[in-house]
Formats: structure tokens, sequence, C-alpha cells
């Protein structure tokens, strides 16, 4: 369990004894967390509940549900928000899925029908064994994000939701560039169109020169600036980078590149440093001399809280003994092939995967992705 502690403080915290590989108890965290800003309580439950790899754990998953649901149960009846997060490895469990078994008393963030007379809410957009719940809480949106699958960070995707009820909005533009962008990267779009007038922007997109980038996974925005090479253009930009600069916390900024020149959240006492692109490219659109670069953390702004569980860099590749039949369902989106014999090799790799530092292009020394 990890948490912002410049957000939240740990207010209550036990280990629940869960039937893990062989049914053998294991301690699995259950955490209150109290909010710094305004006093709010929340549950957080990271759970992992047993995978067949060590023989069939069908039982024990069905026990693991059962105590899931009935150390939840007064929680969820007190009132505050509630969530069980992790892998429920119960993409085979038919009826005994974990979004058969813990609704009603929680919402999948990935929703199902409702009132269909069908104890099973299955879900409608894929999270087939990574699961988010949540009691007393109105989910507003759950994404997949495979470039952690694919960056070899680990073998499953990272599975994040937002919650509803933030209290910055800004009105939907008809900008191409909203699609598939994260809460806080909408944010950032929207509120500029609102505050600066219409623009072009950048959302996601590959950016082949920068494997750092944060552009595929929708945490970044540009802001393409007409006559950039112009005073008036200039002024605009400017205005724009710090107006966005002084709204970071509520927009979930991380940091911004302008003209060459690059601030973030972690570094803000270095005001404005000094950038260059990862690549060495000096054109105007690499220096950022035609567009301001506005990269978001994902969910924390106010336009939504995000329940996430990433894997820390330094990670990688460090947990080979983990790679195990979740790769299928991810790999493919579909069941595991019937046709599959229990001594097939898997199609995940056993053999460390490369740190991420290796795999990526050095980049600058500070460790930002662009
Ligand atoms: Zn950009």
């Amino acid at each position: 369990m990890a948490w912002d502690p410049s957000t939240w403080e740990m207010t209550n915290a036990r280990l629940v004894p869960i039937p893990y590989f062989g049914g053998k108890l294991t301690g699995m965290p259950l955490v209150q967390l109290t909010s710094r800003v305004d006093g709010q309580s929340i549950w957080v439950w990271s759970i992992h509940n047993p995978a067949n790899v060590h023989g069939p754990a069908a039982q024990h998953r069905i026990e693991a549900l059962r105590r899931q649901v009935a150390e939840l149960e007064p929680l969820v009846t007190a009132g505050q928000p509630v969530f069980i997060v992790g892998d429920f490895n119960d993409g085979k469990d038919g009826p005994n899925r974990a979004h058969c078994t813990l609704t009603p008393l929680l919402e999948n963030a990935f929703g199902g029908p409702d009132n269909t007379g069908d104890p099973c809410k299955v879900p409608t957009r894929g999270a087939p064994i990574d699961h988010i719940f949540g009691a007393n809480v109105t989910f507003a949106s759950a994404t997949v994000d495979r470039s952690i699958q694919q960056e070899k960070i680990s073998d499953h995707p990272l599975v994040t939701a937002s919650i509803g009820g933030g209290d910055t909005s800004c009105p939907p533009t008809d900008s191409p560039a909203e699609k598939g962008l994260t809460p806080d990267a909408l944010l950032v779009l929207r509120c500029v169109d609102a505050e600066f007038g219409p623009h072009t922007y950048g959302g996601v997109g590959d950016r082949a020169s920068n494997p750092g980038s944060d552009h595929p996974a929708g945490r970044a925005v540009d802001i393409m600036i007409n006559n950039w090479n112009t005073p008036a253009g200039e002024a605009e930009g400017t205005r724009i980078t710090e107006w966005v600069r002084e709204h970071a916390k509520e927009l979930g900024v991380t940091y911004i590149i302008w003209r060459a020149k690059i601030w973030s959240v972690a570094r803000n006492a270095e005001e404005w440093r000094t950038y260059t692109h990862p690549s060495g490219a000096t054109d105007p659109t690499s220096l950022h001399m035609d567009h301001p670069h506005v990269s978001v953390n994902a969910g924390t702004g106010l336009g939504g809280n995000d329940i996430v569980y990433p894997v820390p860099p330094q990670m990688a590749g460090a947990d080979a003994h983990n790679w195990h039949e979740s790769g299928y369902y991810w790999s493919t989106g579909t069941p595991e092939p019937t046709s599959r014999s229990p001594a097939e090799p898997q199609s995940w790799p056993h053999t460390p995967a490369p740190s991420r530092s290796t795999a990526a292009s050095p980049g600058p020394a500070d460790g930002w992705s662009r």
C-alpha cells in the first residue's frame, strides 16, 4: 500500500488473513487514510487472491472473497468510502468471480449492467482479473494503461479509476485531442480552452523520438500557439504556461515545457530550468518554441482522484517469480485457449525484463519523461 503523504495520513491499519497459495493465510493490508485537506477518511484494501500456479486454488479464492465481503460489510455500513483493489485471479471462476460476489456490496469501477436480475455484474470494459471495487463512492471513469506492461515494468497493465465529485470543471471542447486523455489532462485542455480561447491541441499519440513521453498514456497536452515566432505569440504562450503553473495543484500538473525551459512541481524552487530534447533535436517543435507542453499525474487534480497501484521503476525485472497465467488474459483480451495444455510454456517471459533505465533512452539527468 502506498499513498501520497502530503494528502493522506494513515489513521488505522490491519493485516487481514486471506488464504493464499495452498490456503496458507497471508496478511493483506487494510488501511484507513484520512485526508489532510478536508478530514475525509477512506478505507483501502490491497489484496492478491491466489492463482493456480501452485495447484488448483479456486476453493481458496472462494474463501478469500467470503472473508473479504465479511471484513468490508461493517465498513461499508458505517458509511465511509471503501475500496478493495488488486489481482483477484478470477478470470475463469464463472459465478465465483469477484464481480459476482463482491457486488452489490461494492461497485466495480469498470461498471456493469444494473437491475438485470443477474447477480453477476459483468464489467463493461476490460479488466479481467485486476479489479477496483468501491462503496460509498461514485466512480467517474476507469482506465487500463498497457504502457506499463509494454515497458515490462509489470506483467499486468496499470488499472486506475477516478471518482466523481471534483469541484473544478471546465466545459468540453470539440477538440479531437480530448480523446483518451486522463482526467487531469482533460482538465488542462478544457480549462486552458475556457481561459484562453480555442487552440489546436495535441493529446494522446506516439512520440517516436521520445520514448519517455507522457503522451501515449494520455497524461500530456500540447497547446499549439499561432504566430509563435512573434512577440504576441510568445506572450500568449507565456501567459498560458504561467496560468497553468499557478493552478498546477488543481490541475494535477507535474511539469511544463515552454521555449526551451522546463518547470516542474518537484523542482519548483529552481523555477524555469534549461530544457533540451532527449533526442538532441533543436527544431522549434522539439524545443517547444511553438507550443507549451503540460504533463500531469493522471487524476490527482480536482477533476478526479485516482486509485492506482503503480510499480516503481526500480522494481522492473526484480520480480521474475510472478509471471504467470494472467498474461493470457492481458495479452489477448480473451479467455485462455482451451487447447492449451498445462505443460505448455507460458506466453510471458520468465527471464527478468530489462530495467527501465536501460530500456529507455538515457534522457535528462533529472529523470523526467518528456
Ligand atoms: Zn508534448
